[in-house]
């Protein structure tokens, strides 16, 4: 949140899909002072929290790839959005439980929240039975900080090794929320250190305030709710 880098300077657009369009135009800036190909980071709009209606602008402006923080709430808004679109993707960003890794598998086209083995297990025996393989991003608690979900990064070695090895997962990247009050870009270079010794190409970094900051440490994934959807009514 306090990171520089965050458009807090730039003009407040009337709408989410002005605002859309003013984010894409700060990824690309953000590229091109990185040297980066802005093809390579994918934007997750984070719809958490806003209903369908307010949803429908943003992918009337071409947005195609979503964020959800809940199974069940995505359960409920995205099928009907998805009737009208089928190239959507939704993606988790937030904790699951393994007694809803069956319904997590039918339902989005990526977790980004892999965090322990009891997960792993469940993810890949719902994937083998229903026949969908979800990209999978593993979670890590840069900040280890106690109340916060993700593997942490001492243990994110060995945790990697058990998905593959034990789970037969294939990973595609590891994923971040550094702790608010910090500045975030150590937690970006961290990630990107163990996702770099891992060979693994995915990072999902980056929210609002900082993801220009995230994808000039290498961000592949920025999630972004609030400078496209405007403020959530409650933190979620
Ligand atoms: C809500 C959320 C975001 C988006 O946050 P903004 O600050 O609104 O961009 C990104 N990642 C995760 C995991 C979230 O829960």
């Amino acid at each position: 949140m306090t990171d520089p880098g965050s458009d807090a300077h730039a003009p407040l657009a009337a709408t989410s899909a002005a605002r859309l369009e003013a984010v894409r135009r700060q990824i690309a800036d953000a590229c091109r002072l990185a040297g980066r190909d802005p093809a390579q980071v994918c934007l997750v709009a984070v719809s958490k929290t806003f209903p369908a209606g307010d949803i429908a602008p943003v992918l009337a402006a071409g947005q195609r790839v979503f964020g959800e923080n809940r199974v069940q709430e995505a359960r409920a808004k995205w099928p009907q959005l998805r009737a009208d679109h089928p190239d959507v993707r939704v993606h988790l960003i937030g904790p699951l439980q393994s007694n809803k890794a069956r319904e997590a598998v039918e339902t989005f086209d990526a977790i980004h929240t892999v965090d322990r083995p009891k997960i792993a297990a469940a993810l890949a025996e719902e994937m083998a039975r229903l026949g969908r393989r979800p990209q999978l991003f593993v979670q890590v608690n840069t900040g280890a900080e106690p109340q916060k979900a993700g593997v942490l990064p001492e243990a994110a070695d060995a945790f990697l090794a058990r998905c593959r090895d034990d789970f037969a997962l294939e990973i595609s990247g590891l994923m971040c929320i550094p702790p608010v009050d910090a500045v975030a870009a150590p937690h970006f270079a961290l990630l990107a250190e163990i996702a770099a010794r891992n060979g693994l190409a995915g990072l999902s970094m980056g929210m609002s305030a900082d993801f220009e900051a995230a994808i000039l440490q290498g961000a592949t994934h920025v999630r972004i709710g609030s400078a496209i959807f405007g403020h959530r009514p409650s933190p979620a």
